[in-house]
């Protein structure tokens, strides 16, 4: 923990943001690409509704709130 560098912190941003292609579904009991949807427009950001490439179990939402700063929120 003490060699992590200050801007390991964004670059495991990206990774999170990556990683979110590949979700767990619960009908397919595995991790699978998702397909991700535009659900609800929110003030702070868009809300996206992932869905299973292969079942279309809707497997996780996430808010992007990349359109606007995130620091308010936090
Ligand atoms: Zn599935």
């Amino acid at each position: 923990m003490n060699h992590q560098p200050p801007y390991r912190q964004r670059g495991d941003e990206t990774y999170k943001e990556f990683e979110a292609t590949q979700l767990y579904c619960p009908r397919c009991r595995q991790a699978v690409p998702v397909r991700s949807r535009l659900l609800l427009v929110l003030p702070h950001g868009d809300q996206y509704e992932y869905l299973c490439a292969y079942c279309g179990e809707s497997v996780g939402t996430k808010i992007d709130a990349s359109a606007k700063p995130q620091s308010l929120i936090l």
